[in-house]
């Protein structure tokens, strides 16, 4: 229909694209396709213009460089095109909901991000003069005290800068409490469902790592944890609430058990926004926890910064807790750098990080904590918790849940028995989740489950966010299950790459990009 002006005023009715569609530039709508730098970048342009110095004689002599440099360089207008292109291929908490189980992805809310950014925290520098940064230190000090008081632990590690960091530093300050006693308990027990990192951590700093296996209900059985404990066991590494999202029932009798050894537990603390405010690990019997800031407080990967993953200790092994730490004396911060400065019963094991931590994490962490207060924090939990029974209770009847008997906590897992006869993978119910416009959930994690598929949707989603995530997922599961295989074994259809080659990427990175030879 066109008016009299010869103007169409009703869009025509498109054919549907075919998915293989190509154009004549290689982007897709307003999807820029972006090359590497290298490839766009000419090593005579750049986005400034500076005068070449007169009289200035190179003091390098022989060590002067004799080739150009080939450094790509980019006008003003390209270089911002170039890096917001890019930054618009970024998913992100901020583009979208991210129920990447495990890994805790809530909204980071912008208040965190203007507290970072006053100069006084953004701008300080690791090597000013102490008496210049009391404010900071302050800062490191106050977050401690707010995880001790969440956790009912003693002490707070607060120098490491991931999670994995943080199970490294308390399971040194596990190995320096066993030596320190002259004993010798060289093992580590670790449940069939740990994230990959404990035994790692485990494994890193000399112990040997002892499997312990799953229930068929997704829990670990007190009775196996103590059938497998004998004199060379001197930890425990367990998650709780575990990582098919259950909360452990038999947990302080597993901690028990470790005790009466003269062994130690440790946490790993992922999951700890489950239960802020309302369990304290302290009192099932833990002895060291990492906490991931970056997941329990916010600012997730892709959110607003990197990692922190300080770790808090019991009264068994504060003693231990690594250098540099802030100690309060007379009011004031002091930072404990050296040996010569601690006091009689503080023997750390030694120097874990270069610095005091990640100051931009601690600083958006306390922003969290006390905007929200402790009664704000325990209703996060609580909506995190609610949120995935509500997803889990809306697709139950579809999906297969892998643990039925047990509620879940902030994250519901489900397994691919739903997909049997489909010819419907987890891999490619999740590649089809993209085409819909959502990042997958974790996929074939925990290990323990079959094609497993963990949901964590977290307290930051609306109801109306859930609701179209739900209707979704219920789309695709009935899709997979009227036949329509190829909805799931082509996709991702309308992502610019399709599937690519992961092992391949993981196997043999390139790291190094090299001008392509050109053809004869
Ligand atoms: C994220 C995670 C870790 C590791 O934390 P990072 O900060 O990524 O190093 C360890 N265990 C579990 C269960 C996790 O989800």
């Amino acid at each position: 229909m066109l008016n009299d002006k010869g103007r169409p005023t009703r869009p025509e009715a498109a054919d549907e694209a075919p998915a293989t569609a190509s154009t004549f530039t290689g982007n897709r709508a307003l999807d820029v396709e972006e090359a590497l730098i290298f490839e766009i970048g000419r090593a005579e342009v750049t986005g400034v213009d500076l005068p070449t110095p007169k009289g200035a004689k190179s003091r390098l002599g022989a060590h002067a460089r004799t080739t150009p440099i080939a450094l790509p360089g980019l006008a003003e207008p390209e270089a911002v095109r170039h890096y917001v292109r890019l930054s618009r291929k970024n998913y992100s908490i901020d583009a979208g909901l991210y129920p990447l189980g495990s890994c805790t992805m809530k909204h980071n809310p912008r208040l965190n991000e203007k507290m970072a950014r006053l100069p006084g925290f953004a701008d300080v520098h690791p090597l000013q003069p102490t008496g210049t940064v009391e404010g900071a230190l302050e800062v490191i000090a106050d977050v401690g005290r707010w995880l001790i008081e969440l956790t009912g632990m003693a002490a707070c590690a607060m120098s490491p800068k991931a999670g994995a960091h943080g199970e490294l530093a308390g399971m040194m300050a596990i190995k320096a409490a066993l030596s320190a006693r002259g004993s010798s308990k060289p093992v580590v027990l670790v449940p069939e469902s740990a994230h990959g990192t404990n035994p790692a951590t485990a494994a890193l700093i000399g112990f040997e790592v002892k499997s312990v296996p799953a229930r068929a209900d997704g829990t670990v059985a007190a009775a196996d944890v103590k059938a497998a404990i004998d004199d060379r066991v001197g930890a425990i590494m367990l998650t709780n609430p575990n990582t098919c999202g259950i909360f452990e029932p038999e947990v302080a009798e597993i901690a028990a058990a470790i005790h009466d050894a003269g062994g130690y537990f440790y946490a790993d603390g992922a999951n700890f926004n489950a239960i802020v405010g309302k369990v304290r690990p302290g009192d099932f019997g833990v002895d060291a926890m990492h906490i991931n800031l970056h997941k329990t407080f916010s600012t997730p990967h892709g959110g607003g910064g990197p990692g922190a993953g300080p770790v808090v200790l019991s009264e068994r092994l504060a003693a231990f807790a690594p250098l540099p730490f802030v100690r309060i004396e007379a009011g004031r911060p002091v930072l404990v750098e050296d040996p010569s400065q601690t006091r009689a019963g503080e023997t750390p094991y030694g120097r874990l990080a270069a610095f005091h931590g990640q100051m931009g994490m601690f600083t958006r962490a306390l922003a969290y904590m006390l905007s929200h207060g402790a009664d704000g924090l325990r209703q996060a939990s609580e909506d995190a918790v609610l949120s995935a029974n509500y997803v889990r209770a809306s697709l139950q009847d579809l999906m297969t849940v892998a643990f039925p008997d047990h509620p879940s906590m902030h994250e519901v897992l489900f397994d691919d028995r739903f997909l049997e006869g489909t010819g419907v993978t987890t891999l490619d119910f999740a590649k089809a989740m993209i085409d819909e416009g959502y990042h997958p959930m974790t996929m074939y994690f925990p290990l323990v489950v079959h094609g497993a598929m963990l949901i964590e949707p977290t307290e930051s989603e609306s109801k109306a966010s859930l609701d179209l995530f739900v209707a979704t997922l219920r789309d695709l599961v009935m899709g997979a299950k009227a036949g329509d295989a190829a909805r799931f074994t082509q996709a991702p259809r309308f992502s610019p790459r399709r599937r690519l080659d992961e092992t391949r990427a993981a196997r043999a990175p390139k790291l190094k990009w090299e001008k392509p030879v050109a053809a004869e």
